[in-house]
């Protein structure tokens, strides 16, 4: 049976809490190794803080403004639904909540049965719902993936790169937000899980939904848009069907093992080199390290998404479906792909009086 990950013990919940707070003090109790470093990264200066070598006058008020409009929706991720329940097949309501969600902006969508392990084990992330075990579990995953623009993720790990996240957190949100409305009112139960308040981890599920694999880099890797993308979800029991899984994502992982660019691209060494843990069947990414870069640098750092050839468009879906060596196709388009394409200018509109702070970005 597969193990379910706590939520206290991800990095955002770590760093979400106050010192001194019952979250804190609980947490440390039960965990005192991690306290030396998550007090070292608590102390660095803020995401986003005029400190940082990467702060923008004209980004960062849309960074703060946009996580602060998706912190006021928090409310609204799980509503009653409407006591009157329209009946359709799940065949029927399968189609339906494609198209919806497809019209109301998802760049893909997939379904999956909900197992347990898809599931936190007990939320850690908002300090007045620390600990609760998460219960009452719904039995159908609905998994919404919008692509971001990889043209400012290129700009990574300068604030414009965050400055796309955050419009691709806001757009999960919304798509997902619109279609749980829909579903509450058609007489269904419906959960969003959106930035800043989830019951799951992502990936996982987009992975058993058939959108893409787990790359190195920790990410979903798609076939339509590589790791270039925001995830949201909705959990409802809506009765629906299962997305099949197919095999084009068969090869992704051992086309990783031979690729290792973001590995090596990656400011904080957070991710590791060679091959695929077979024992763990997953890479082992330090989020410690990674976390220090984006409170060092400022940003969500990001250069990970943009190193990495699926985002860049230069891998062949067909042949990588073919070959019996994905490592070696992976060696020769790595080749292709040693210097990212880092933008270091912001685009016009975000352009103000002094000049961008790339100096300041050389020095990280
Ligand atoms: S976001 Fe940056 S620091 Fe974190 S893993 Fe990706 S490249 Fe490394
Ligand atoms: S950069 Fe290479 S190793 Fe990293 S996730 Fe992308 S394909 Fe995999």
């Amino acid at each position: 049976m597969k193990k379910k990950v706590d939520e206290r013990d991800t990095m955002f919940a770590r760093m979400a809490w106050s010192v001194g707070s019952a979250a804190y003090e609980d947490y440390y109790a039960r965990n005192p190794d991690k306290k030396p470093i998550d007090d070292e990264l608590r102390a660095l200066p803020g995401l986003g803080s005029q400190e940082t070598p990467t702060y923008s006058p004209l980004a960062n008020p849309i960074i703060d403004g946009i996580f602060g409009l998706l912190a006021s929706w928090h409310p609204l991720v799980d509503v009653e639904p409407s006591p009157i329940k329209i009946e359709q097949s799940p065949e029927t309501w399968t189609k339906w909540v494609k198209g919806t969600a497809t019209y109301l902006g998802a760049d893909l969508v997939g379904i999956l049965a909900m197992k347990p392990h898809h599931y936190y084990s007990h939320r850690g992330r908002r300090e007045e719902v620390y600990g609760e075990k998460i219960s009452n579990l719904l039995p159908w995953g609905i998994i919404i993936v919008r692509a971001m623009d990889p043209h400012m993720i290129h700009r990574a790990p300068l604030a414009p790169q965050t400055v796309e996240t955050v419009r691709g957190y806001l757009n999960v949100a919304v798509t997902a937000l619109s279609l749980a409305s829909s579903i509450r009112q058609a007489g269904y139960r419906a959960r969003v899980h959106m930035d800043g308040n989830y019951l799951l981890p992502l990936v996982p599920a987009a992975v058993d939904a058939g959108l893409g694999a787990l790359g190195r880099n920790g990410l979903l890797i798609t076939k339509e848009f590589g790791p270039c993308v925001r995830i949201s979800a909705v959990t409802t029991d809506m009765p629906l069907l299962e997305t099949s899984k197919g095999t084009i994502f068969d090869k992704v992982q051992r086309f990783c093992s031979g690729c290792n660019l973001c590995s090596a691209m990656c400011p904080g060494k957070a991710i590791p080199t060679g091959p695929l843990d077979k024992m763990k069947d997953n890479w082992i990414f330090s989020s410690e390290k990674c976390y220090r870069v984006w409170r060092n640098v400022g940003t969500d750092c990001g250069v990970c998404i943009s190193s990495c050839p699926f985002t860049q468009g230069a891998v062949d879906w067909t042949k990588l479906a073919e070959t019996e060596a994905p490592e070696e196709y992976a060696q020769e388009i790595a080749l292709s792909c040693q210097k990212r394409p880092f933008n270091p200018d912001p685009p016009e509109w975000l352009k103000g009086e002094r000049a961008w702070q790339t100096a300041s970005y050389q020095k990280i």
